[in-house]
């Protein structure tokens, strides 16, 4: 025990000293796990409320997923997109038909996916209108990404410093102000990209009257539907993708995080008006689509069911259920599995999160509240398990 606490020390001093210090890590080496519940170096059990940022929609080492992904890496790891490969095709099938999308691309991460709709949207509007009608509008608050163009695209200006200059013709709507979006339409304006919850924006959920208007405009004045599923989607929100809550019908919708169940895996839907926009040579990648990481995506799309969004449900109930009559929980936000804490003034999410891991439970933070986005097979037990460390944690704060 001693020296494997000796052990995770040397190890977060050698993290230090060789990896760029560009993330504020919390004091917990994770080294294995099983489920919704994860254990370090010295035997110390979490119950994971996280599933590393999204991703590990049906926990650490799920059977299906590991047989999955280990059968495809035995088989063929990789082959480039210069070849057909089976999981690729069979998983961009399996998208289209659950979705009615007409074609996929498969990207690597959240944020490559982004860069191909803000491609694909103004393609789409340079070929059927000229130059000039390239402005995106996005929201204020919004997060699509890291890159230059993603992080243009985001609406906070923490993200717009020191790389300048940034890519231009990006517009920042409030969230769920129809009025000011009406204002911000113009001939310009080529696309309109929202999340229907804005994650890191700290689990805001849209206003539906305001999706349903995005949705109706955009058809109208040809204005191409971008939703940023890459949080959201595959069962995040107890539905396969959350648009599909508003009986709306966006022209692109990108998604990346769970889709692959902790495998980098990106996909790229495109609507009957989208799926010819990026023809040959326009648009690429080396690893996008990879055979593991298709067949990984094949496993856990395969299980988002009725049954599993009815589950992740039942779990949000339970979470709501037993927050809210906490006095410490100002407001609880989101949807399905992905959750809000507004805390009471004086207490810090950090803090409060930095505590849950000292008392074995991993949350996640968004802005100024504690963020849960737990697997979505979580057991009751777990659930609970989770939730009786964190209600400990907060009423001794
Ligand atoms: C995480 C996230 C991204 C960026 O995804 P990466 O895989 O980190 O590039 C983009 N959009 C949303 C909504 C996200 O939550």
């Amino acid at each position: 025990m001693e020296e494997m606490k000796e052990f995770e020390k040397n190890l977060i001093a050698l993290d230090n000293e060789n990896i760029l210090n560009t993330y504020k890590r919390f004091n917990v080496v994770l080294k294995e796990g099983h489920g919704a519940t994860l254990k370090d170096y010295t035997g110390k059990e979490y119950i994971d409320f996280s599933s590393g940022i999204g991703t590990n929609s049906f926990g650490a080492c799920d059977k299906e997923w590991v047989d999955a992904v280990t059968k495809q890496a035995s088989t063929l790891q990789h082959s480039s997109n210069l070849y057909y490969t089976a999981p690729q095709v069979l998983v961009a099938k399996m998208l289209c038909d659950k979705t009615n999308m007409k074609k996929v691309f498969f990207g690597n991460s959240g944020a490559e996916a982004n860069e191909c709709a803000i491609k694909a949207a103004r393609k789409y509007s340079y070929d059927k209108y000229g130059a000039g009608r390239s402005e995106i509008i996005t929201l204020q608050n919004s997060f699509h990404g890291r890159t230059i163009a993603t992080l243009s695209a985001t609406g906070q200006d923490v993200f717009h410093q020191w790389f300048f200059p940034f890519v231009g013709d990006f517009k920042y709507c409030p969230a769920s102000d129809i009025d000011a979006l009406k204002g911000l339409i113009s001939e310009k304006t080529c696309a309109i990209m929202i999340e229907t919850v804005q994650g890191e924006g700290g689990v805001v959920a849209l206003d539906p009257a305001f999706i349903k208007y995005i949705d109706e405009v955009c058809k109208e004045k040809d204005i191409l539907f971008i939703v940023d599923e890459v949080q959201t989607g595959n069962g995040r929100t107890g539905y396969l993708y959350s648009y599909m809550e508003y009986g709306v019908t966006p022209n692109i919708v990108t998604t990346a995080k769970g889709l692959a169940g902790g495998l980098p895996f990106a996909a790229i839907l495109f609507d009957e008006k989208t799926e010819n926009v990026l023809t040959y040579g326009q648009h690429g990648t080396t690893f996008g689509g990879n055979p593991v990481c298709a067949a990984a995506a094949l496993s856990i799309l395969s299980r988002i069911n009725d049954k599993l969004l009815k589950h992740v449900k039942e779990c949000r109930k339970i979470i709501e259920d037993r927050l809210s009559d906490i006095k410490e929980v100002k407001s609880i936000s989101g949807k399905g599995l992905m959750v809000g804490i507004e805390l009471e003034d004086g207490l810090k999410a950090v803090d409060i999160a930095a505590k849950c891991m000292e008392n074995g439970l991993i949350p996640l933070t968004a802005k100024t509240k504690i963020r849960l986005l737990p697997p979505l097979n979580i057991t009751f037990e777990e659930l609970n398990k989770g939730l009786d460390i964190l209600i400990q944690v907060l009423k001794e704060a």
